[in-house]
């Protein structure tokens, strides 16, 4: 672990997955608005791997704002939100996405290794089975809201006291 500032691991590997996905992608056209709070203290993490769930999170994002664009493109406007928050005891971390959302019977299975509703060779299934592990290990939580058809949002919840 590592003393680590979030806000500038959190913005690499935003930059990181947004470029990623355009190169697989060319007509990639989602916003980002990212806001950083200037008060977050920095945590001991596994830099590393904290990113590696940044880079899960934001690029599921990019993937549900691309599907919900090809349905109307002409009326929308894909937008994710990265924000980093500091709290009394906890920084919490959320990326949300104005995508297609997550149906009811698939919410309980999201956590699930393997589990994806992404065509073969476009989903492993282990991104966000594998986020919820390294959140976990970091005594943190990791939350998800969605409106199926309006988007979905994940939070990070990483306790600053357990240094
Ligand atoms: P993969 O991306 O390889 O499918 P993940 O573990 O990252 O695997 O995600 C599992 C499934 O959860 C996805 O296939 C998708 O159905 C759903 N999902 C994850 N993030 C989002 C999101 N932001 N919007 C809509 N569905 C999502
Ligand atoms: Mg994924």
């Amino acid at each position: 672990k590592e003393l680590t500032d979030l806000n500038i691991l959190v913005d690499e590997y935003v930059r990181l997955a947004y470029h990623g996905f355009r190169a697989k992608d060319k007509s990639f056209n989602s916003g980002i608005e990212t806001s950083f709070d200037a008060n977050l203290i920095p945590l001991n993490i596994v830099p590393q791997d904290i990113g590696r769930v940044i880079l899960n999170l934001t690029t599921n994002a990019f993937y549900a704002v691309t599907e919900k664009n090809k349905l109307n493109p002409e009326n929308y406007n894909p937008i994710v939100m990265v924000e980093t928050r500091q709290f009394e005891n906890h920084i919490e971390i959320s990326v949300k996405d104005n995508g297609v959302g997550i149906p009811k019977n698939v919410l309980n299975k999201i956590f699930q290794p393997f589990f994806t509703t992404k065509p073969t060779g476009q989903g492993t299934g282990l991104g966000l089975s594998l986020s919820y592990d390294i959140i976990k290990v970091h005594d943190g939580e990791l939350i998800v809201e969605t409106d199926e058809g309006e988007g979905a949002k994940f939070l990070i919840k990483i306790p600053t006291n357990k240094n």
